[in-house]
């Protein structure tokens, strides 16, 4: 069955995921009645008339719905703007070659005729990565869609080597019926693909297990106007500075990726994953750490703070009240305190993840948790990859939905997760509205974890005015990470939104290092300049 993809919304026509109204009466409570937000018909969105394009040597279509389906992210200013039929920019063509030599071709006529180029994957951007650039240069969205499926797989070495338009679910089903498994399972995994991974670096959500897209990544060919990288599949490899770690997280400024060679491992039964409460976030980072310097071979650790606990867990057993009621009493005899925080924790459910899981519950139980059984991880995995839905959902009843994300030394987290939360906070306090800031811990390391923040915020009929907001917010969100110590981005990206703050993370040498990378394999700079490198604050695009 051919599915088609929502304009404008996450995912596919006829799916949704609404919220219940024990959250739709926890938000009202916090901020205040919200006024719905209606979402634009597709058809109705004027787009500018396409500019003249050179002959680009692959197939190239001008239709509107192409135009407009390629035109923005999945952000959440560029759901607004589409929302309310506010689109400025759109590519003037969606070119999608079918080989790395109609790749090269499209290149070099776009660098001889100072065409803008956007690579395209899945389109899962939040940070500005695949937004048309605008202004007076024409541009192309670069659609990787035929550049798709396996090619080859060692399966000696488990190396596995795929077109980088490959989407998520295709990957992995070609894997299985060898056998094998990926692991890689972003959030957006429906609907993101390999080329988009290695161009974001981006994280899974087993990636204590499986590792982030960065070790996944064994070889690489990257095309570019003015160059080829054909980067060899080995084990590991001391031939000068890592050349493949500067095509990890190019986000299409260096050139294309057009395929890559991953490294895949034998499969294992799916994810298991078991909920403890602990009585405090501090608690649930000191556990965390403990796992993590133990070793136990853990593929998911997740730790909700307590206001994220509050909508995951309590609200649910709310709504069933006598359940709750009795859940209530039995927990507070266990000394679980009114707002404790819950950790999930996964495995393959075989007998060496179950083991696993052994290790870790007694961690958790030192450090003051109480088992709270397979329910919790068994909604959580059956709604993984449905939670998107929501923020649409919550959009049409004007409550806008946005998340950050960083990562820092165990030391800096607690206090990183006090001044994010407060600058969301006061910002929000400044227009006059009060807010829902939500954290977790995504994703762990020995030295430190990744924090994710989840905040909610009414959001002003007025597009512009939708947007302004978002964009203080996420300035002062910005501003608080990187102030604190953490990084602009853990998985996210740099792309355009996040551009301005690269500099205060690796310096302004950092920065030419890239400009020089670029200006090697992209001379001409067609290639998604607004992304990484352009320090401009363009949020309110
Ligand atoms: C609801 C939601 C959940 C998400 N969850 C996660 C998560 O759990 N983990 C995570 O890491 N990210 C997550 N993301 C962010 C996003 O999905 C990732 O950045 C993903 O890696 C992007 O893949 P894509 O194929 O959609 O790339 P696109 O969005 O199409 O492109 C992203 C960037 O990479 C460039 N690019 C794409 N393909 C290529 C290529 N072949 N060669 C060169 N450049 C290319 C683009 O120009 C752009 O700059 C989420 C996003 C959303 C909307």
């Amino acid at each position: 069955m051919v599915r088609t993809r929502r304009l404008g919304a996450w995912g596919f026509e006829g799916e949704s995921y609404e919220p219940s109204p024990a959250l739709l009466d926890w938000l009202a409570g916090r901020l205040g009645p919200a006024a719905p937000l209606p979402r634009a018909a597709p058809g109705s969105i004027t787009l500018p008339a396409p500019g003249r394009l050179p002959p680009l040597g692959a197939p190239a279509s001008a239709e509107a719905h192409d135009r407009l389906a390629h035109a923005r992210g999945q952000g959440l200013p560029d759901l607004l703007r589409l929302r309310a039929e506010r689109i400025a920019a759109a590519p003037d063509a969606v070119v999608r070659p079918a080989d790395d030599r109609e790749t090269a071709a499209v290149l070099a006529a776009c660098a001889a005729a100072g065409v803008t180029v956007v690579p395209w994957g899945g389109g899962t951007s939040v940070t500005g990565g695949v937004n048309a650039p605008g202004g007076d240069r024409p541009a192309i969205a670069l659609d990787l869609e035929r550049l798709a499926g396996l090619g080859a797989l060692d399966e000696r070495s488990g190396l596995a080597t795929f077109g980088a338009g490959t989407f998520g679910p295709a990957l992995e089903a070609a894997l299985a019926e060898r056998g094998f498994t990926l692991g890689h399972f972003p959030q957006s995994f429906q609907l993101s693909t390999l080329g988009g991974w290695i161009a974001t670096r981006s994280s899974g959500q087993e990636s204590l297990g499986y590792g982030s897209v960065a070790e996944m990544v064994a070889g690489v060919t990257l095309v570019a106007p003015g160059g080829r990288l054909d980067l060899p599949a080995l084990p590991a490899s001391a031939a000068g500075p890592d050349l493949r770690a500067v095509v990890l997280g190019s986000e299409g400024r260096l050139g294309v990726v057009t395929r890559a060679t991953v490294r895949v491992r034998g499969r294992r039964p799916p994810l298991r994953a078991t909920g403890t409460l602990v009585p405090s976030w501090e608690a649930g980072l000191d556990a965390a750490r403990a796992i993590l310097r133990a070793g136990v071979p853990l593929t998911l650790l997740r730790i909700s703070d307590e206001a994220e606990t509050e909508v995951g867990v309590t609200l649910t057993l709310k709504a069933h009240r006598i359940a709750g009621a009795a859940a209530r009493a039995w927990l507070s005899i266990r000394g679980v305190p009114e707002h404790p925080c819950i950790v999930l924790a996964g495995a393959p459910a075989d007998r060496a993840g179950a083991r696993a899981l052994d290790e870790a519950g007694a961690a958790l139980r030192e450090h003051g948790g109480v088992g709270a059984g397979d329910r919790p991880g068994r909604r959580w995995l059956a709604d993984r990859f449905r939670h998107p839905y929501l923020r649409d959902a919550l959009l049409d009843r004007g409550i806008a939905v946005e998340t950050v994300e960083t990562a820092a030394p165990w030391s800096r987290l607690q206090a990183l997760t006090r001044e994010v939360r407060a600058a969301i906070e006061g910002a929000l306090g400044a227009e006059g509205e009060r807010g829902a800031v939500l954290c977790h811990l995504s994703h762990a390391y020995r030295d430190g974890a990744s924090l994710y923040f989840t905040f909610f915020f009414r959001c002003p009929a007025d597009p512009d005015r939708a947007v302004s907001r978002w964009a203080a917010l996420k300035r002062a969100a910005t501003e608080a990470i990187v102030r604190g110590g953490g990084t602009v981005s853990h998985h996210h990206g740099v792309g355009a939104f996040h551009a301005p703050w690269l500099a205060r993370e690796i310096g302004a040498d950092g920065v030419r290092v890239i400009a020089a990378a670029a200006a090697a394999l992209d001379p001409a700079g067609v290639m998604n300049p607004r992304v990484l490198l352009d320090p401009v604050d363009r949020l309110e695009r």
